[in-house]
Formats: structure tokens, sequence, C-alpha cells
């Protein structure tokens, strides 16, 4: 077997199975149960043989059936970098992180490419506030690094392994020691020759060239929750590229860009829309039907409401993207529509009206300018 190297007893795990190398988690899970009844200790009491049997089984499947661990597994055989037994991937991969991974966890930065843990991927996604509001699937093209299925991760052509790497002894890194006068120090550096994997491949795989891992495009349907707003990020776990040699997925992220609404304005959970209404249905109060993001609303304006008047139409705003809280409020800002054009008789109507007044119920025409750009700088 391919992965039977001098140094190590150990059966190999696909034939402790009885399964080819590109054998499914299905065939190992069959392969794995069958044995198991045969040489469980329940069935052969004091058998020695088949108990060491049984063992050997289960270690087989528990490596072949983590398709972290199988994969490392396959590349380095039952000799892991670091000299771990089969459950290798825990520290060996600590050691990685430790080296290529400084510094992540920015959504969307590139990880470092020749690391174990796959590249996080960002997308943008632009939806109306309607959208927001509704909640709203859509499909994406996500562009990513997927394991190969050729060579399953491995980069090796079939029937060939990868070699471990000379230069290093297969631990993907180099020690350096310098001697001072304080004492000794060293440092210690991903290896050069294999990039830090720890081995290199003398028979690449013909379809992905030795790199384990082939460029796809994707369709990705995003579920956008209701609620969401400008600017956040949708994280899908383990979507974004294909990690190196069996590292762990990167992460896929969409940028949510929620595009400007020609009616509603959106602070939080609330919602801000313009009324324009007459110095007459201010004055004399009025019944109107207003608009709502999704539908309409009867708003009663009362007689000798001011320019400056907000209403609240109650749970008219966005829903909370948490679902912690119920949706927010809609605010209508009252807008005074001054008439440019009026006839001579009008004209005379408002000059008498003027006339028998007093100075307070002239019409304010500082009003006109934005009601909606004072609220908001009032919010800030
Ligand atoms: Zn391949």
């Amino acid at each position: 077997m391919a992965n039977q190297t001098g140094m190590s007893s150990k059966r190999d795990y696909y034939e402790v199975l009885g399964l080819q190398r590109n054998a499914t988690v299905d065939e190992v899970r069959k392969a794995y149960r069958k044995l198991a009844r045969q040489y469980h200790p329940d069935v052969n009491p004091g058998d020695h043989e088949a108990e060491e049997k049984f063992k050997e089984i289960n270690e087989a499947q528990e490596v072949l059936s983590d398709a972290d661990r199988r994969a490392h597994y396959d590349r380095y055989g039952h000799q892991a970098p670091g000299g771990a037994g089969p459950d290798m991937s825990g520290g060996f991969g600590d050691l990685f992180n430790m080296f290529f991974n400084q510094g992540q966890g920015f959504p969307g930065e590139s990880r470092q490419e020749t690391g174990r843990e796959g590249k996080d991927l960002r997308i943008d996604l632009e939806i109306t506030l309607e959208e927001a509001a509704q909640g709203v699937e859509k499909t994406v093209q996500v562009s990513r690094q997927e394991q190969c299925d050729t060579c399953r991760g491995s980069g090796a052509k079939a029937g060939s392994s990868p070699q471990r790497c000379s230069a290093c002894n297969g631990v993907g890194q180099v020690r350096h020691v310098q001697n001072t006068i304080l004492g000794s120090f060293a440092t210690v550096t991903p290896c050069v020759r294999c990039r830090g994997e720890g081995s290199t491949i003398s028979t690449p795989c013909e379809k992905c060239h030795g790199n384990g891992r082939v460029r796809h495009t994707r369709d990705k349907v995003l579920k956008v929750p209701p609620g969401v707003d400008d600017g956040m990020h949708l994280q899908m776990t383990g979507e974004g590229d294909a990690g190196v040699r069996g590292g762990r997925p990167g992460d896929l992220y969409a940028s949510i860009h929620v595009k400007e609404h020609p009616i509603f304005k959106r602070r939080g959970p609330d919602l801000y829309s313009e009324l324009p209404l007459s110095f007459a249905q201010l004055t004399l109060g009025a019944t109107l039907k207003i608009p709502t993001l999704l539908g309409q609303e009867t708003l009663e304006i009362p007689a000798g409401t001011q320019a400056s008047a907000t209403f609240r139409v109650r749970g008219k705003g966005m829903p909370d993207v948490n679902g912690r809280r119920g949706p927010g409020d809609l605010n209508v800002i009252v807008k005074v529509k001054i008439p440019t054009k009026l006839s001579d008789e009008q004209k005379q109507a408002l000059r008498t009206f003027v006339a028998l007044g007093d100075e307070e119920d002239k019409v304010g025409l500082e009003q006109e300018k934005s009601i909606l750009g004072k609220v908001f700088d009032r919010l800030k």
C-alpha cells in the first residue's frame, strides 16, 4: 500500500477495512459495521486476537470517516509530521494556525494561501428596502476553490502519494538556532522547499496539477433574513475556499447593500417619510391614505397641525433581524406644500385671510427647508 512505509508496522487503514482508496463515507461505514460485528469482543469472548483486530477496525473507521483526518492520513500515512498517532489533526493543525493565520478573522480578508485553512470569500449583495423588510432568497455565483475530486485534495496522481519533505523532515517548518553570549535562541520558520506543507509531490494529479484544489463557479442561494440592514454581513460557514490538504474550508461572507428608497429612509428599526400637506390641510385637518413600506395606512391629520409635526405609525417600520423585538415604527414628518401658482382670486382670498387673522397665523415659510434633513440632524 502506498502509505505503508518502512518505519511503520501499522496496517494501512484502507486495508484494515478492505476498502479502495476512493471509498465513500458510506462505504467506510458499511465496511466498519460488517467487520465490527465480526470481531466485537462480545461475540469473541477471551479472543485476544479478535480484540486487537476490533481496536484496529475502530481506529481505521475513526480516521477514514472524518474528512480532515482522512485527507491527512492520505497525505502523510501513519507517520504524521510531528510524530502524532492516528489523531494527528489537533496538534498539527494548531501548529499551522500559529504560523499562517496570524491576524485572521476580519470578514473578507484573505488568509495565507499556503496555510491549511481555505480563504474566506466576500461577495456584495444589493437588495431593496422592501426585500430587507420581508427577507429574500437570492442566487449568487460564487467562484471558489474546491477540493479536487480526482486526488481528493492530496495533489498526488492516483497510485502515488506525496513524499515527505527532506528539507524539514516532514514537519513543515525549520528551526534555526543562534548562539549568542546570552544563550541559544531558536527561531522557527515555515519550510521553504515544501512551503510549510511537510511534503512534496513528485507525480502531481493531472486534474489539479498538484494543487489539491480546483476552481469552480457555483450558484449559491443566500437566505437574507427579514430586518437585515445596510452594511451587515451574512456568514456562511464552510462555503469559502476549500482548505489545503484537508484543512478547514473558509467562510463565505455576503455584504448587504440596501438600495436607497425614493420615499423611505431607515434609521435602526424605524422608517421615516415626508408628507407634503397644504396650508389648508394643516389648518382644517384631513384624513389621508399614506404609503407604508409594504402597503398603505389611513392617517388622521388633526386641525391646527404644525408644520414640524411627526406622526408615528406603530409597527410599520423594519422587523428586528434577530427576531427579539417587534418591528419599529414609521415616522411621518409633515412638510408644508406652498403653492406657487395662484389665481388672482385665490391671492385675494389669502390677503383677506391675513387681514382677518393675527400675526401667528401667517404661514411660516422657514419650513421650506427639508424637515426630514433637520430631524436626521437631531437624531445624530
Ligand atoms: Zn487533483
